[in-house]
């Protein structure tokens, strides 16, 4: 069998190892430290000036703590993106709020604005307005913002982005992530970059950062013993984990390219195949990563089913993935609302994601065509 080739696996750039060492030659093996400093200054620096960034242990306590920010607490009322990661909805419990689910619309598989305004207003009518949007950039690809925005401001609805997925993503040239309240980064193994499991928290002002900074460190009030007057999480990233960023923040761009380049090889290779569509973008309004390239697979004029083809693929041992489930889909937030059509529900049902590492080698590429071939030859 040869060798697996999976959907998006970490990809080193080789200037990791010098920051991890730096670490340990000054002995900072600490939750702080030279490269955490330095890691959030060159996330400042890439994604927007006067940015503030507070690097976590996760994109998922990121959330968390954009949530609290956000003022957002029990039996408050979150509007969440229905196909997402089951991560963007997790914290909205935690706080022991209730996610109410929104579905996409077909040209960016994000957020609808319609549905959404038409749940702002549905909750408001019944005396519930919501606290927060949670609004996500799916597979890299930039939402459509301006309608986004403007809704959030109409209503006075804290707007908290979900980048986890599209760190070097932008819409009409700005960066995703830099849109809302908030906006959050993940940097765990399968994402653009990685420092093999961490997060930010994209901050408007140095006043949110520090709040978010003192809430990650147990929230020690300032004193010379330990004295709290909030409760605190253990969610800052550590000096090591930020060395790997460091490192890997000078490959990103490198990388964003690698995978626009697999959306390209996509392309071509669907663009005689009557009913696949490849994920691409609207307009040149935005501009996506391509974190992972996805198609849509209509079984009725391609006569297989995106299933048969993940299943034909694996037989090589290629990996792909159905896209996520809707989270209105999920067992576990069966009882929430949901506002929508069956726009993400069909996503899920035709929708696959295609092995798109940064690292896929063109020999990777030619048994990926050979194995897509070999099923639409039958
Ligand atoms: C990966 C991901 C997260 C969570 O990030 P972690 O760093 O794994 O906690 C949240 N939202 C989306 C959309 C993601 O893809």
């Amino acid at each position: 069998m040869e060798e697996k080739i999976w959907l998006s696996s970490p990809h080193m750039g080789g200037g990791e190892q010098k920051y991890v060492q730096e670490a340990f030659d000054t002995n900072w093996v600490a939750p702080l430290g030279p490269n955490v400093n330095g890691f959030e200054k060159d996330l400042e620096e890439y994604i927007r000036e006067n940015s503030s960034v507070a690097c976590l242990v996760s994109g998922t306590s990121a959330l968390h703590l954009a949530l609290i920010l956000s003022g957002v607490g029990y039996n408050d009322e979150v509007l969440c993106q229905s196909i997402t990661f089951s991560a963007s909805a997790n914290p909205i419990v935690y706080q022991g709020a209730k996610p109410v689910f929104i579905d996409s619309e077909k040209e960016t598989w994000n957020m609808c604005p319609e549905f959404l305004e038409e749940a702002i207003k549905d909750r408001i009518a019944k005396g519930k307005k919501p606290k927060a949007i949670i609004l996500v950039h799916l597979y890299g690809m930039p939402a459509k913002m301006d309608e986004i925005v403007s809704i959030a401001h109409k209503y006075d609805v804290k707007l908290i982005e979900d980048a986890a997925e599209a760190l070097g993503s932008s819409y009409k040239g700005q960066k995703c992530g830099t849109f809302g309240d908030f906006g959050i980064l993940s940097f765990n193994g399968n994402k653009i970059i990685t420092t093999s499991g961490g997060g930010a928290l994209v901050c408007n002002t140095e006043e949110e950062k520090k709040k978010a900074v003192f809430l990650a460190t147990q929230a020690r009030d300032n004193a010379p013993h330990y004295q709290h007057s909030h409760i605190g999480y253990n969610y800052r990233m550590s000096n090591i984990t930020a060395g790997i960023g460091r490192g890997q923040m000078e490959v990103l761009d490198k990388h964003i390219g690698y995978r626009r380049a697999n959306n390209d090889f996509y392309k071509e290779v669907f663009k005689d195949v009557e009913g696949v569509d490849v994920f691409t973008e609207p307009s040149s309004d935005y501009y996506s990563n391509h974190w992972l390239s996805s198609i849509l697979v209509d079984p009725i004029r391609t006569g297989f089913s995106r299933e048969d083809l993940r299943l034909s693929m694996l037989e090589d041992n290629i990996e792909s993935r159905p896209l996520w489930k809707p989270m209105h889909m999920q067992p576990v937030f069966k009882d929430c609302l949901y506002y929508g059509s069956n726009v993400s529900e069909k996503l899920f049902d035709d929708g696959l994601c295609l092995p798109s590492g940064s690292n896929l080698t063109q020999g990777d590429k030619e048994r990926i065509k050979l194995s897509i071939q070999k099923l639409l030859k039958k």
